[in-house]
């Protein structure tokens, strides 16, 4: 599992907003915020991207979210 460089989205300090939760990429390793963000940079990025895991890059949570199978899966 590939783990977040920073504790932040990479999209959200471009352009100076705020999120709720992050989520780290599994195949390109991008962290990027949840659904529960204004901006759903982690949705976006799966979908633009192809990429179809993101994984929790929250502290003490250990689960991952496919997007192709819109399944939670625990690790
Ligand atoms: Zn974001
Ligand atoms: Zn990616």
């Amino acid at each position: 599992m590939k783990l977040q460089k920073k504790h932040q989205c990479d999209e959200c300090v471009k352009t100076g907003d705020t999120w709720v939760h992050l989520r780290t990429c599994q195949t390109c390793g991008a962290t990027l915020c949840c659904d529960s963000s204004d901006n759903q940079h982690a949705s976006k990025h799966a979908m633009a991207t192809g990429h179809p895991v993101a994984i929790s890059a929250e502290p003490g949570e250990q689960w991952a979210w496919c997007y192709v199978d819109e399944q939670i899966v625990g690790y």
